[in-house]
């Protein structure tokens, strides 16, 4: 699963009894569901959003916490505090107090005695846990939610008949693994009707980061589901617990379309396409996609008395692009030290092409530091943040989560650094963009502010 979903439709007219959205609570105010010229159905603005204003939330229809955050946040609320308590039974999820343990049961009961039977053999993806999840929700609530007043999860997008054999075989595996570690509380619909629910889970499903976009789990929200895709979009989604708040990043004016991205917008034109054609099986036609107007900035080339010819650029592009994926399957396997070395040995080869701005170069700078920072390098990681804030500021758009975390990883370094000048200024960077895509009375915001005043 991939973030955030889409509720992009090439098969979009097909007829639902459930579109109205009766008993589930007043409609998101000034928006509408629509029919997105070339993009199937989409959400609108009736009235005009200022920068910043909060368009709607939409709390999780599902929801899971990823294994790795165990203890350090509720498995229900997604709350991040210490001294969480423990389920009795499994010993491995934890709670805010016995309210959150007890909304949390019809969900937790699914895994809790399944993970004491299988032990260090209980491994189910993500996705599979989320799927489950869904499929008891659809059991205890069959009515429609507070979470689809404008889009049903029966609703979704598939794509089923745009599946190569590929996807359809990972499918296949997830589907074992439902029936592998969930049978005991729940009944299956037939095979059919799972591969259309995971595919729709593929297409459709966020994953919850925090402040530093950490990943924290993954969810389903319908109604954000809707909004299509843009590289130039005029929203933001942030989390706030296991709630989804959508907020305007650009002026938007009755009768327009609400835009948010599906992927990280770091990448020339060539590549998002790539990533959108391969997850969400359509190619974006915005402004950015059109114009290419980034991607030269994006592609920098060093600045050398001989420039580098056009097939040295090309063999060195294909190079970068082979490396991303060798490194993000190393980092299954491979040591911090030797995750390091990939980053270096492939910085100093595609230096003698490219310029540091050059986003090839931006990414493995950044798993650099994100290594250094797992292995507490903080010198480390600070010498690479300080290479990646600027040019990141340049090839984002003016208000972006992964600017933002930079701004608050690298505020945090030089604080635990001591550099207080350079530590605030960081911080106050990254609180400027917060306020606008958290909201000033998030806990995340309100947060940061308090470790500015603590030092
Ligand atoms: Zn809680
Ligand atoms: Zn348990
Ligand atoms: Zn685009």
């Amino acid at each position: 699963m991939t973030s955030p979903g889409t509720g992009r439709a090439t098969r979009a007219t097909r007829a639902s009894s459930s579109s109205s959205s009766e008993g589930a609570g007043p409609l998101p105010e000034g928006l509408e569901r629509f029919q997105s010229p070339g993009k199937g159905r989409g959400l609108r603005a009736l009235r005009r959003f200022a920068v910043g204003e909060l368009l709607f939330s939409c709390p999780a229809y599902a929801c899971v916490l990823t294994v790795n955050e165990r203890g350090n946040h509720c498995e229900r609320c997604f709350a991040r505090k210490e001294g969480l308590s423990r389920c009795g039974r499994c010993k491995q999820a934890f709670y805010c107090n016995v309210e959150c343990q007890k909304e949390d049961w019809p969900m937790h009961k699914l895994e809790c005695s399944a993970m004491c039977v299988f032990g260090q053999n209980w491994n189910p993806s993500e996705t599979v846990r989320l799927t489950a999840r869904i499929l008891a929700k659809q059991k205890t609530h069959p009515e429609r939610t507070e979470s689809e007043k404008l889009l049903s999860v029966e609703d979704f997008e598939s794509h089923l008949d745009q599946l190569d054999n590929e996807k359809m075989e990972l499918i296949q595996n997830d589907i074992s693994a439902l029936h592998h570690f969930y049978s005991k509380h729940m009944e299956y619909p037939e095979n059919a009707a799972l591969v259309v629910l995971f595919a729709q889970v593929n297409c459709n499903g966020f994953t919850i980061e925090d402040e530093e976009l950490s990943h924290l789990g993954s969810a389903i929200f319908p109604d954000v589901a809707l909004m299509n895709h843009s590289c130039c979009p005029n929203v933001i989604v942030t989390y706030k617990g296991t709630v989804a708040e959508v907020r305007a990043v650009q002026e938007i004016e009755p009768g327009d379309e609400v835009f948010t991205s599906y992927i990280d917008l770091l990448y020339p034109t060539e590549d998002r396409n790539d990533r959108l054609r391969d997850s969400y099986f359509f190619t974006c036609g915005c402004r950015e996609c059109i114009t290419k107007e980034k991607d030269k900035d994006k592609l920098e080339i060093r600045k050398l008395n001989e420039p580098p010819s056009a097939e040295v650029i090309r063999d060195m592009i294909k190079y970068a692009r082979n490396v991303i994926e060798e490194f993000r399957r190393a980092k299954h396997y491979k040591s911090p030290s030797e995750l390091l070395e990939i980053c270096e040995l492939s910085l100093d080869k595609m230096g003698s092409v490219f310029a540091e701005s050059n986003v090839y170069m931006l990414h493995m700078m950044y798993q650099a530091m994100g290594v250094c920072l797992y292995t507490q390098d903080w010198e480390g990681a600070l010498r690479y943040g300080q290479k990646i804030i600027k040019p990141y500021s340049k090839h984002y758009p003016l208000f972006s989560l992964n600017v933002a975390s930079m701004w608050l990883k690298l505020g945090r370094l030089y604080l635990g650094l001591e550099n207080k000048a350079a530590g605030t200024k960081a911080l106050k960077k990254a609180i400027a963009i917060m306020e606008i895509a958290h909201g000033k009375d998030h806990p995340y915001v309100i947060e940061i502010k308090k470790e500015l005043e603590a030092h």
